[in-house]
């Protein structure tokens, strides 16, 4: 097994000080290198160096390694290196568990192979037109980059012919057999020429993807990139804990006494996102999204306004967020838990990069603490607690922030020589007027910056302190029956506990299915999540009547998502879902 010793992420200390040669003792053609030096690699990774020579020499290898080490260019260059360009059939192939990473994944063949002409890459993926990846497939291309599904219909229909197929890469692994493309995945290897090589990649490995490597690799060489405790080090880690329904407040307070440059705010699903982007839109930060929905193309020019500082604030799925590498982030927000520790350590990763240091915050509601003890093994020490910041501590920063506003603008002034002297005779002709003191101008001009915003945060923000719950305490409506899947209901579920009102921000439906028509809150969950594409954490409470039920969703459902759940059947059964009026 090959163990580079000082094995760690891009942002390895050791790593900073570029040779430029370092890429040229692989014995690469001018092409690439000249190719590589226009996108800024100086230096390979650790995983680059450990795995680019045995691929070069034609060996399978297994690589366990995360997204950020640098894992792409390790299998794209050696495959690059190796690939006939006058041969316009597809020679090497690339399985991705999803079609961000696909995309991803072609992108950087493309910019690695950016001044080999013939060299072609396609990416092909489920939900995209078919006939257009034909007609990109007939073209004649060498490298194709696809999810394993997709792969299987071209390869089955005839429009993929794979034989003679050099290499495969199996790329994230472990995310193809937790997304239940392991099948497939197989299928594709039984149907590959005899002689190819065969490359794994996987963060993890589980015991189902080292059968598949024994079964399908040749005496494969094994590499093990491992994530540094040292990297994590970087990053001040907290906590906090807020009730589901005020998240969206906790987070605005959080930025606003948190937040500085660059900042990304992790969401589990693609309407989360949205939510979170409009609601701090409408607070004035510059945001950005990045979900499955965004175009490789708008991704990029995200990114970049991200790194440039035109935008503040991302907030990004973990799928589309991966292997960001952006150098101002100073911030990382997990708005919603990660799935897995895995997961945690490579969002907090987004900061803390290039040598700087980084600060990130969990958001736990009290149900989801005891998942804490799980992350900290991960990320390999302890994540302090901090609360939500009360109105006090905001209030503070930003009577401070003024204070250093106004001393900023007294000693460095923004506006032109004879806009001051303007605004100076503004100021003098007021005085008069009004007959009024220096100091009672100066707090009228301050108020005036103000620019409608209350200068202080009112209100109740008891939220704020809220103490972890013992286990099994509902506090919370919206979180109790999300999670009761399956389960017998419970007597609450039945209807025998008096019926609150929805939280604020859930409207309550009425579907005429009950206890009667042995209707479980999951069936509920199951087919609502299905239809709406919502989360099933975000469905609130579900109450099971005699004769009828009652579900909490989130306000706001469009017309077209309600028409859809009115003609849905459960069990058989028609919903006849209709809006309770409160
Ligand atoms: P990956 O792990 O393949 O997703 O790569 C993570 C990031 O590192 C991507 O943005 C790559 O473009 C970048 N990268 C990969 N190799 C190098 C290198 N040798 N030098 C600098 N950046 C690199």
């Amino acid at each position: 097994m090959i163990e580079p010793t000082n094995g760690g992420g891009l942002n390895d200390p050791t790593e900073t000080l570029p040779q430029p040669s370092g890429f040229a003792h692989f014995g690469f053609a001018t092409e690439l290198l000249d190719a590589l030096t226009a996108i800024g690699y100086t230096e390979p990774s650790p995983i680059q160096k450990a795995a680019i020579p045995e691929l070069l020499l034609g060996r399978d290898l297994v690589g366990q390694a995360q997204t950020g080490t640098g894992k792409t260019a390790a299998f794209a260059l050696p495959m690059l290196a190796r690939l006939d360009p006058e041969q316009r059939t597809p020679q090497v192939l690339v399985l991705t568990p999803t079609r961000e990473l696909a995309l991803q994944v072609a992108a950087s063949f493309n910019s690695y192979a950016a001044q080999l002409p013939q060299v072609r890459t396609v990416a092909i993926y489920g939900g995209a037109d078919f006939r257009d990846q034909i007609h990109q497939l007939r073209r004649g291309v060498q490298i194709v980059v696809g999810t394993p599904g997709r792969v299987m219909d071209h390869m089955r229909q005839g429009t993929l012919d794979l034989s003679s197929l050099r290499a495969l890469v199996l790329d994230e692994a472990d995310e193809m057999l937790r997304m239940g493309f392991i099948d497939d995945v197989e299928w594709v290897l039984g149907q590959l020429p005899e002689q190819r090589q065969v490359v794994l990649f996987s963060a993890t490995m589980p015991a189902e993807i080292r059968r598949i490597s024994q079964q399908y690799l040749n005496s494969p060489a094994e590499v093990t990139i491992r994530t540094k405790a040292a990297d994590a080090g970087r990053i001040r880690q907290r906590y906090l804990t807020v009730p589901a329904p005020h998240k969206l407040a906790a987070l605005e307070r959080v930025l606003e006494s948190e937040g500085g440059e660059g900042v990304i705010i992790f969401a589990r699903t693609k309407a989360i996102t949205l939510t979170v982007a409009e609601s701090l839109e409408a607070d004035g930060y510059d945001v950005a999204v990045l979900n499955g929905d965004v175009p490789q193309a708008q991704r990029e020019r995200t990114i970049e306004r991200l790194k440039s500082g035109q935008v503040d604030v991302l907030v990004a799925t973990d799928v589309a967020a991966r292997g960001l590498d952006v150098d101002r982030i100073g911030l990382v927000i997990n708005y919603d838990i990660p799935f897995d520790g895995e997961a945690y350590v490579h969002r907090i990763g987004r900061t803390g990069r290039a040598g700087r240091s980084g600060e990130a915050i969990l958001f736990l509601t009290p149900r989801e603490r005891r998942f804490l003890g799980g992350l900290e093994r991960a990320a390999g020490k302890p994540i302090e607690p901090m609360e939500v910041p009360s109105n006090a501590t905001i209030n503070q920063h930003r009577l401070d922030r003024l204070r250093q506003r106004l001393t900023a603008a007294l000693n460095e002034s923004s506006c032109r020589e004879e806009e001051r002297a303007l605004l100076s005779e503004i100021l003098q002709r007021v005085a008069q007027e009004q007959t009024c003191s220096p100091e009672r101008l100066a707090l009228a001009a301050l108020e005036l910056s103000l620019t409608g915003k209350p200068l202080l945060l009112q209100g109740n923000d008891d939220f704020t302190t809220v103490r972890p719950q013992g286990p099994g305490r509902e506090g919370h409506g919206r979180e109790s029956s999300g999670r009761d899947r399956g389960r017998e209901p419970r007597r609450a579920d039945r209807g025998e506990r008096p019926q609150g009102p929805p939280e604020d921000n859930m409207e309550r439906f009425r579907v005429e299915l009950g206890w009667r028509d042995r209707i479980k809150p999951g069936n509920l969950v199951g087919a609502i999540a299905n239809e709406t594409g919502l989360n099933g954490k975000s469905i609130g409470r579900i109450q099971i009547f005699d004769a009828h039920s009652t579900v909490d969703l989130p306000r706001g459902m469009p017309e077209e998502v309600f028409q859809t759940l009115r003609d849905l059947r459960v069990l058989s059964k028609p919903l006849q879902i209709s809006r309770l009026k409160s």
